[in-house]
């Protein structure tokens, strides 16, 4: 298989506010070291540019550099550089908003925002048709994408609400569907961007 190095213009953002609590309760949740090694991995492996860490709470934000610095310097950098190499796609910004002019002012087009859920809801964007509209923006006839990804207990009623599609759900064959936003992340960006599976 032809190993192509060109990165798609389709990016994911980790959102940590606003989501929502077991309540229901709109909240910023906190950051989790495993979340931003698994999405950064998970960029870097299907040459998506950034992941953005989307958090307004300064120490978070300080946490999240930190770790990051911890293994894009230093010892980390010297004992894992593969560690390294997808911690770079991680990007902090203090809302949603921040990321979509970043990708602008990088791609030259507003991105069109995806949001993602395990519950069913309004019109969905099937993964079909999501892999053929990133087919466009790849041959650059349509414009980037930023998918959002909520962490507690998803993202928040107004985020969604306020995207430009909301992405079809993974809808396992049995009751339970609580993914964690890692596994979620990784089997929508295969459906998206991986091999193509007929049927
Ligand atoms: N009940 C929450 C919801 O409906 O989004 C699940 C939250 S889960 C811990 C965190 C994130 O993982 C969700 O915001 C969503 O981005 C993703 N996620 C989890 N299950 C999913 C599914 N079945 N389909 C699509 N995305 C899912």
């Amino acid at each position: 298989v032809q190993k192509s190095t060109k990165s798609i213009p389709f990016y994911l953002a980790l959102v940590h506010y606003p989501v929502v609590n077991r309540n229901g309760a709109v909240i910023a949740s906190a950051i989790t070291n495993l979340d931003l090694h698994d999405l950064a991995r998970l960029a870097c492996t299907y040459r998506i540019p950034q992941c953005f860490i989307v958090t307004p709470l300064k120490d978070q934000q300080v946490l999240a550099a930190r770790l990051i610095a911890h293994w894009c310097e230093g010892a980390g950098r010297e004992s894992h550089p593969d560690r390294w190499q997808a911690l770079q796609h991680l990007r902090i910004v203090p809302e949603v908003g921040v990321a979509k002019r970043e990708i602008q002012a990088v791609q030259g087009r507003d991105p069109e925002v995806w949001a993602t859920s395990a519950g069913a809801g309004r019109a969905v964007l099937t993964h079909r048709a999501a892999r053929r509209q990133l087919e466009a923006s790849r041959a650059l006839l349509a414009g980037p994408k930023l998918m959002l990804l909520g962490t507690a207990w998803g993202l928040a009623p107004g985020l969604i609400e306020a995207a430009d599609q909301v992405l079809e759900a993974i809808q396992p064959d049995s009751l339970y569907n609580h993914l964690s936003v890692r596994c979620a992340a990784a089997i929508l960006v295969d459906r998206l961007l991986g091999p193509e599976r007929l049927g």
